[in-house]
């Protein structure tokens, strides 16, 4: 019997990739461009441009839930990073100056994440040249607070410095998390390099 993988896997095999791309053009909210996300302030005239972060996390854990029971955990993951790559390239294009130097970037980064309320970013190591960072975040949007389940939970977060750090430097990046606040950690650690 063919698991949800391999039928999702045969689906889109077997219609090609013409087929895959013409469903796309019939739902564009299905191909993510930073103007998909609107005219927030037009729209929410009266409620604002703001959330509570659980209403965040309700959203990703919910998702992430449902993509792990359908398609594995392992498959979730990746497709979760995957999704923080694409975010982390639209974010990068349309949020930073990337024609700034590596250490002014990494100070306008740091003051972003702050200003957006993502977290509270410190870089313990970063040799752009050589392509090799560590980052921590605090107080991270994603994790912090969560119960200790001694899982790295924030792949997310991993596609997300992927796609900014491979937006500026038009490197491919591999981020990996290597403490986390379910992990017992009190801040999200990320190790990348250039891949
Ligand atoms: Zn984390």
């Amino acid at each position: 019997m063919l698991n949800s993988e391999s039928l999702y896997m045969n689906r889109f095999s077997v219609r090609g990739v013409f087929i895959v791309g013409d469903l796309l053009d019939d739902r564009q909210h299905l191909n993510f461009k930073w103007d998909k996300l609107g005219n927030i302030a037009l729209g929410r005239p009266n409620l604002g441009e703001e959330v509570p972060v659980a209403v965040y996390r309700l959203f990703e854990y919910s998702m992430g839930d449902v993509l792990a029971h359908e398609l594995g955990a392992e498959r979730a993951e990746e497709l979760t990073r995957r999704a923080g790559v694409k975010a982390g390239r639209e974010f990068a294009r349309n949020v930073l100056n990337l024609n700034l130097d590596k250490k002014e970037f990494l100070a306008q980064l740091t003051q972003k994440l702050l200003d957006l309320k993502i977290g509270v970013l410190r870089v313990e190591n970063a040799d752009l040249e050589a392509g090799i960072f560590t980052l921590t975040i605090g107080e991270g949007l994603d994790c912090s607070g969560l119960p200790p389940t001694g899982e790295l939970v924030c792949n997310y977060d991993e596609g997300l410095l992927e796609g900014i750090f491979g937006e500026y430097t038009k490197a491919d990046f591999h981020v990996r998390e290597v403490d986390c606040w379910a992990t017992g950690a009190k801040t999200c650690r990320f190790r990348g390099r250039q891949a």
